[in-house]
């Protein structure tokens, strides 16, 4: 009786369970008949339900034991399961991984999870039988989520006690999965290394089904945008927002929230001009801010100078925007020989992308900065000039230059690629810098200098939002724009193959290539999508320069989810068996500005050998 008993509860729970499944996973359910479930899933237990969900699409299949929802759940199996949900499609080679045997119960699986690259493999290989971690398993499933073209929504891990043990390629897959509620933690805790058990598997894959995506920005206001490229730069900014929700666009994070009674959005943009560009260009889209202002730290090259002073940017240029005269074999290389050439952003009067040395900050963003400058009383607030390169200077003598010569306060890696982007937007902008360490006078990098900038921006953003952007008219902060993302549409079935020009000369032949032609725009770029010889294409014009194309780039893979990109134009020859004409495929490819040099003192000059190493 007692056996008849729980077979006819499992029954009912089945029946029920089918109901609320028919709508819950209507898409996913295979229309079969009911099967029941392993002995070893007791009808109580708190996971019958996705035990359920796995076990009737045939997703997980037991063993002789049953179920075995305790069992550990090894690499194997997770992909296994994730193969089944797919469908179990053809692969191009049933051999994959060195250790997986051709006749491997898993062996379709793991090749799938190679060819879809949800399984790059470990050192030791794809390791089917070691059980998958945690983290890994987050790893696996936010990869999985982007291939379905499933945006997550983001969590905080400041929700985790244990936030700390997370491993770094792991934490955003883990705040995506605790934000989505696909694994939301036990007691507090994430615990990254941590093992799974089958049933908890069925359990995020059920949660998986029905995850929380991120959904639009829905301020009716426009927000204000605070910038910094590393935790130290952002986290102090971040503490002061209440009412927050995490976002990720393309691999970047931002955080809005409330500041002062007016939405504001924290961006973490990553070091240097490409990721700075990039992650602003999306922000711009995803976001609509009202203004910008881009704060961190930086080197000192004005000798007025020390660490914790602050500059603000009166204007910004890309000090790696020169071009040296000329000088032949033999002759050295003088680092003053140098003119500035700046760098493009589109101009709305002109419509088109001009070309432009110096940058000016906002001015009623610089006079809300003005306005508090009292308040700050751990160094001076000076009105300067930031220089914007991807190198770290440590020459003496080319840290006076660029004071002396074009008027550099201090130089770091992102400023004038958010310039950029603003320009280009039209929106306002300010850059904040504070000397984390200057050369001038042997001052070393000091962290805690990040929270001191983040802290005086913080009473800047105040000052702002109450004296400007409270009594502003609705015309400037209502935030009624439509994202150039989101306005067109693409068809999206096949992934299309994105070509690179930066200028008309290096586009025009390729776009005249192309069948069927539409022309996007996104942002202030032109795309045209086609096809080449039947298959999708798309012809970026990136416009000329990193932060540009980085821009560009991010823009036209988040609208277009190229398959592949090449970037393609025109070069100087550095290697002296090339000429003219002749063409360079690159098996690799190296920032040119992003070197560090060694430290040299004041009267030693600037030896441009002296690259210490590329960054
Ligand atoms: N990743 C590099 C440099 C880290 S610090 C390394 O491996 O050494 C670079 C970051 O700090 C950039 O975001 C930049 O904006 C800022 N920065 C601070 N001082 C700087 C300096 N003297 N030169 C260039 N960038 C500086």
């Amino acid at each position: 009786l007692k056996t008849f008993t729980k077979k006819f509860l499992v029954l009912l729970l089945t029946l029920a369970m089918l109901a609320s499944m028919l709508t819950a996973f209507a898409a996913d359910v295979p229309a079969k008949t009911a099967k029941a479930l392993p002995a070893d899933v007791a009808a109580d237990a708190w996971y019958v339900k996705a035990v359920q969900y796995v076990w009737q699409n045939g997703y997980m299949q037991g063993t002789a034991a049953g179920f075995e929802p305790e069992a550990t759940v090894s690499r194997a199996q997770l992909f296994t399961t994730l193969y089944r949900i797919e469908g179990s499609p053809a692969v191009a080679s049933a051999s994959s991984f060195a250790d997986v045997p051709a006749g491997a119960w898993y062996a379709k699986a793991a090749a799938w999870a190679k060819e879809t690259g949800l399984a790059s493999g470990t050192s030791k290989g794809f390791e089917g039988s070691a059980p998958i971690q945690r983290q890994q398993m987050a790893k696996v499933l936010a990869a999985y989520a982007a291939l379905k073209g499933k945006t997550l929504k983001v969590g905080s891990l400041s929700q985790f006690s244990d936030a700390d043990k997370i491993a770094s390629y792991a934490s955003s897959a883990v705040a995506m999965m605790a934000g989505s509620g696909v694994m939301a933690g036990s007691a507090g805790k994430a615990d990254p290394t941590g093992t799974v058990t089958r049933a908890q598997l069925a359990q995020f894959l059920s949660n998986f089904a029905g995850a929380k995506l991120q959904t639009a920005y829905d301020s009716k206001l426009r927000p204000l945008l605070l910038e910094g490229a590393m935790g130290i730069e952002t986290t102090t900014m971040i503490s002061a927002l209440t009412d927050t929700e995490n976002y990720r666009l393309g691999q970047w994070d931002y955080v809005a929230g409330t500041y002062e009674g007016y939405p504001v959005v924290v961006c973490r943009t990553e070091q240097g001009e490409a990721n700075a560009a990039a992650s602003t260009a999306l922000a711009m889209e995803f976001f609509n801010p009202v203004a910008v202002i881009d704060q961190g730290t930086s080197g000192g090259h004005d000798p007025a100078l020390h660490t914790y002073d602050i500059v603000l940017g009166k204007q910004t240029f890309d000090g790696s925007a020169w071009r040296s005269a000329q000088s032949a074999k033999g002759a050295g290389v003088d680092y003053k020989a140098i003119e500035m050439l700046g760098v493009y952003a589109y101009d709305a009067e002109q419509k088109t992308f001009t070309q432009q040395v110096y940058y000016p900050g906002d001015e009623k963003l610089l006079a809300a900065a003005e306005a508090v400058k009292s308040t700050y009383t751990q160094g001076k607030i000076v009105e300067g000039n930031i220089d914007t390169c991807d190198c770290w200077n440590n020459q003496v003598d080319r840290m006076l230059y660029y004071y002396e010569k074009f008027g550099s306060s201090c130089e770091e890696m992102e400023t004038n690629a958010v310039a950029q982007v603003c320009k280009s937007y039209s929106v306002p902008f300010l850059g904040v810098r504070i000397l984390s360490n200057t050369g001038i006078y042997g001052e070393s990098f000091d962290w805690k200098t990040g929270e001191a900038c983040q802290n005086y921006t913080l009473s800047v953003a105040k000052q702002y939002i109450t004296s400007c952007l409270k009594s502003a008219p609705s015309s400037e902060t209502a935030n009624t724009g439509v994202s150039s993302l989101n306005s067109q549409s693409y068809d999206k079935t096949l992934r299309p193959f994105m070509i690179e020009g930066a200028m008309n000369a290096e586009t025009k032949t390729m776009i005249a290539a192309l069948e069927k032609p539409t022309t996007y725009t996104l942002g202030q770029y032109t795309y045209v999508a086609g096809t080449y010889h039947g298959y999708p294409m798309v012809i970026c014009r990136t416009e000329q320069g990193l932060a540009n194309a980085g821009a560009s780039t991010a823009l036209g893979v988040s609208f277009f989810n190229p398959a592949a990109i090449i970037n393609q134009g025109t070069s100087g020859g550095h290697d002296p068996e090339l000429h003219m004409g002749a063409i360079v495929v690159g098996a690799r490819t190296v920032n040119y500005c992003a070197w560090k040099t060694a430290a040299s003192a004041k009267g030693a000059g600037a030896d441009y050998v002296l690259f210490q190493r590329q960054l």
